[in-house]
């Protein structure tokens, strides 16, 4: 049993967008952590960090490659230019998978805490393929934070996609699983909508989240409510389905204005309207542009996907197979 632990070897993915003033420190303290799980016989020895250069204009990369070539565990991969988050998760994974038993991904800001690695790695001892990262306190958040989110897991469970609530992009795969996942070729990700429908045994690990070590998010507002809209439209095609019972809904208040008028007329009434008329021009009109404006969302996305753009391109790269020998001597 022990000698078989031994054998897994885990690749932990670190994506990172001008993050130079925390790096030294995540280098530190997952460094650590992994020593402690390859003593303890639970990961191989061969395991690694991966962080994934987002285009940093910073001194990112230049500190990724100080530690390649310094630390033996630190390996690292440079994108061309800045692709974004998932990207750079999914590009991290994709390079990963063939050496590794199972692949943890986390934030570089230290908001995830590192101590749930170890419990991730008992679970997949345990038989399980995929481990949530649940953060059970949203202290750290403001209260509109805390509520848009609480919302938005609200709205996605109603419009039908299973997500893991309070869970982001901290978790643990398994190899099979991460195959699974990057037999998804859609170009919109949305990682914490798509990994419940690889499916597998899944679990989860509860941990605080806590503020960002240092340096500023990288996710403002604006870039918040693209990416919740994103997963919206990329995951559920009900916002259509909605156009059709709005539809209806105008046809039957319409219909019964008319028998109304007619009557009316029929009795000799002579109805003004011009305000109403006006009123319900501008804003059944309103109601269409918006009608229309979801559809194109729709179509928009189709353009992207059947571009079949590369979703990022590699410009450099650290990490290969071949440890054996180097991570011996
Ligand atoms: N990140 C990235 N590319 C981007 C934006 C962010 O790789 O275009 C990384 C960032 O370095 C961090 C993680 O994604 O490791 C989460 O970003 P951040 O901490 O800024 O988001 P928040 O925790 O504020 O939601
Ligand atoms: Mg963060």
């Amino acid at each position: 049993m022990e000698s078989m632990k031994q054998n897994k070897r885990l690749t932990v993915v670190v994506p990172c967008y001008n993050e130079e003033e925390v790096l030294p420190e995540t280098v530190r303290e997952l460094t650590q952590i992994m020593d402690t799980l390859i003593e303890n016989k639970q990961i191989d020895e061969q395991s690694r960090l991966l962080f994934v250069n987002d285009g940093s204009s910073d001194r990112t990369w230049e500190l990724i490659e100080k530690y390649s070539s310094e630390a033996p565990r630190v390996t690292g991969l440079k994108f061309s230019r800045n692709f974004g988050h998932q990207d750079a998760l999914l590009a991290g994974m994709t390079v990963a998978m063939e050496y590794s038993d199972m692949i943890i991904t986390i934030d570089a800001d230290l908001q995830d805490d590192v101590n749930a690695i170890p419990k991730m790695v008992a679970e997949y001892h345990n038989g399980y393929d995929v481990v949530y990262g649940v953060r059970n306190n949203r202290d750290t958040d403001t209260a509109f934070k805390r509520k848009s989110a609480m919302a938005f897991y609200g709205l996605m469970h109603r419009l039908g996609v299973d997500m893991v609530p309070n869970s982001a992009d901290y978790r643990l795969l398994s190899q099979r699983a991460t195959k699974g996942l990057l037999a998804f070729k859609e170009r919109n990700l949305f990682l914490r909508g798509m990994v419940p429908l690889v499916g597998f045994p899944s679990t989860k690990v509860y941990y605080a989240r806590k503020e960002r070590f240092a340096g500023t998010s990288k996710y403002p507002l604006k870039k918040m409510i693209k990416f919740a809209f994103d997963g919206i439209t990329s995951f559920s095609t009900v916002p259509i389905r909605l156009i059709m019972n709005l539809g209806i809904l105008l046809v039957v208040v319409g219909f019964g204005l008319f028998i109304y008028t007619l009557i009316q007329t029929m009795r000799g009434a002579v109805i003004t309207g011009w305000a109403s008329l006006m009123t319900s021009m501008w804003v059944i009109g309103g109601v269409q542009l918006i009608c229309i404006s979801v559809i194109g969302e729709y179509i928009g996305k189709i353009f992207i996907e059947v571009k079949q753009r590369p979703r990022y391109t590699i410009e450099e790269e650290t990490y290969t197979g071949s440890f054996t020998e180097a991570g011996k001597s």
